[in-house]
């Protein structure tokens, strides 16, 4: 046997620990997160690796002074074999990185969204593909924030993660800049939320902290109030919750909670979605 020790590691359960339904240890798929912070810049790029093969591809590299020092010492110390890029969608502070990143290590394929940069392979949805042996990749379209935006739900044996880019955030969703609320209403409540609740969720932006802010000025439960609460003692956020924690205080997944309801005015779910975001944007927490 090969595993690596860092792939054998604590549960990846919510730290919300009244939504956590297991406590055993498991395999988890190995994720690194590059903060891209630099300035006023608040999004992630994240490495993906298969432990057996060392295959690994970047999720959306978009800063690459950031990006590069990491990919290369992961390179030179022979942890990855570096095979691609994957976009969630075409904005430049997600794809703005591509052609930077192939000058220095083409041919690699940048799979991703129709509109994103240097884009090579564009999977259809629900298309599948495998990064090395282990991960199962699935993608899952999305479009509203852009109409390219794909989500990326993968498996390494009962891990489960999901790439979400600038459609779900912990606590929040993406602005509809290309789409409508009934694309969104799509993408949150059925194509996401029916993935199995333990999957990990691993958005594109820092964004919890303040969607949390608004999402309690609408819903004041307890699950709201404990994720306030982990933002208060957590700057990052990513992969530490869950579809099934969204769905207990994210409020754009809750359109047809009758607080969610009251709050909004409307009770038909897409009207309560429009709603929802037009009050996220105006909002001055
Ligand atoms: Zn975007």
């Amino acid at each position: 046997m090969n595993f690596s020790l860092r792939a054998i590691r604590a549960t990846a359960a919510s730290p919300l620990r009244r939504f956590t339904t297991t406590n055993i240890q498991r395999r988890t798929m190995h994720i690194q997160s590059i903060p891209m912070w630099t300035g006023s810049h608040d999004n992630y790029a994240y490495v993906v690796i298969d432990d057996k093969t060392k295959d690994a591809y970047v999720v959306d590299p978009a800063n690459p002074p950031e990006v590069l020092p990491v990919l290369k010492k992961l390179i030179d110390s022979g942890e990855i074999n570096f095979k691609g890029i994957i976009n969630t969608h075409h904005h430049r502070d997600h794809a703005g990185g591509n052609a930077e990143i192939l000058k220095q290590y083409k041919p690699i394929p940048v799979i991703g969204g129709k509109d994103c940069a240097e884009v090579d392979v564009i999977p259809k949805h629900n298309e599948t593909f495998k990064i090395g042996e282990g991960i199962n990749v699935r993608a899952i379209h999305t479009p509203c924030h852009t109409q390219d935006s794909i989500c990326y739900f993968m498996e390494d044996g009962e891990d489960k993660v999901v790439f979400t880019g600038d459609t779900l955030f912990i606590a929040g969703c993406g602005r509809f800049f290309e789409g409508t609320a009934e694309e969104m209403h799509e993408a949150l409540n059925n194509r996401l939320a029916k993935l199995p609740e333990e999957t990990r969720v691993y958005p594109g932006h820092e964004y919890t902290k303040s969607n949390i802010k608004f999402g309690k000025s609408v819903l004041d439960t307890p699950a709201v109030r404990d994720l306030v609460q982990f933002c208060e003692e957590n700057e990052q956020t990513q992969g530490k919750f869950t579809i099934g924690d969204e769905l207990k205080y994210n409020v754009f997944m809750r359109v047809e909670d009758p607080d969610v309801r009251k709050a909004t005015g409307e009770t038909d779910p897409l009207k309560v979605m429009q709603k929802l975001r037009d009050m996220k944007n105006n909002f001055k927490g």
